[in-house]
């Protein structure tokens, strides 16, 4: 069976140097793998994402030169089955809705609160206790919930057989290592959004088991976010991918990018007349694909130390 790789972008905005820089690496190890490459639009957030928008993507990616199988994967088609998922999920008693505003966590949990790896306060788990009087209450007034995972629930049992992934060991990725998973981390997090019949974590996992993608290679932002997912793999019972999180775009050079060039739009390098080879090498693709650089590039990047061995 041939690997399978995907650059799943967001459109809701223009691509950009990280975002070439992603698709391209994944284009490049499909290629030295003998594997297969697609794309995907992740454009779950409908008040977000803008059509124009997918099509200025696809066709910064053929700029690139780069190629994919068609059709291309929307995942605004898919909120049926992201739906009956957490139906299931609901019915396993993993669910629970929260109809707090993100003003009333932080005023219950005030500025000092524990945070999740992005930083943001971590659900003191109000909801989670409502009585059944209550929620039964709430919902019937029709009140905007989202549904967020009960992670302890969702974690009972799972000390035995702790949770982890693969993680490198493509060509110029440098050596596989496993790694430990701590969903704990993201507390009780939402696996369907109040406004949003569906949320990153759980469209990414459901599609990545939907292609048959085998490796996800994406940024090392992604990182801390693979615990959720290899939680939610092994709770559906869908196959666990090997990873990658690509360090974080660097210059030729090898020194992190100003933000400002990292993220200028592909579109007006283009337009000041770049060529598809000078954004290639800007991106620093072949330096990061470079075995004797895979480790010292994460650990340039602030990797923390639960990665490693
Ligand atoms: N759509 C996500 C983004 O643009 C990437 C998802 C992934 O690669 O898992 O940040």
């Amino acid at each position: 069976m041939s690997p399978v790789f995907r650059f799943a972008p967001s459109p809701n905005g223009h691509l950009h140097l990280g975002h070439a820089c992603s698709a391209l690496i994944n284009a490049e190890l499909a290629r030295r793998t003998g594997g297969r490459f697609l794309v995907r639009i992740e454009d779950i957030d409908t008040t977000r994402c803008r059509e124009e928008l997918v099509e200025a993507c696809l066709e910064d990616l053929a700029w690139l030169g780069l190629q994919w199988e068609e059709p291309v994967l929307r995942q605004s088609t898919r909120f049926p089955a992201y739906r009956a998922v957490a139906e299931t999920l609901e019915g396993e008693g993993l669910l629970y809705p929260c109809f707090c505003t993100r003003g009333e966590i932080i005023r219950a949990t005030g500025p000092l609160a524990p945070r999740d790896p992005d930083g943001a306060t971590l659900y003191p788990g109000t909801c989670r206790g409502l009585d059944a009087a209550e929620r039964a209450r709430r919902l019937a007034a029709g009140e905007a919930f989202a549904l967020r995972l009960d992670m302890a629930r969702a974690l009972a049992g799972r000390a035995e057989a702790p949770l982890g992934w693969i993680e490198g060991g493509l060509p110029g990725t440098g050596p596989e290592r496993r790694v430990p998973a701590d969903p704990a981390a993201w507390g009780d997090c939402i696996l369907i959004r109040k406004e949003i019949p569906a949320s990153y974590h759980l469209a990414v996992v459901l599609d990545d088991a939907l292609q048959g993608v085998t490796h996800v290679v994406r940024g090392q932002d992604l990182f801390a976010a693979t615990a959720v997912h290899r939680l939610l793999q092994e709770q559906l019972g869908l196959p666990a991918p090997r990873y990658w999180h690509h360090p974080l775009i660097a210059g030729p050079d090898g020194k992190k990018l100003s933000k400002s060039l990292a993220s200028k739009p592909l579109r007006q390098y283009r337009a000041e007349g770049a060529s598809p080879a000078e954004i290639r090498v800007l991106a620093g693709i072949d330096r990061l694909l470079d075995e004797s650089h895979g480790h010292r590039d994460g650990e340039r990047h602030g990797e923390d130390g639960e990665q490693r061995r």
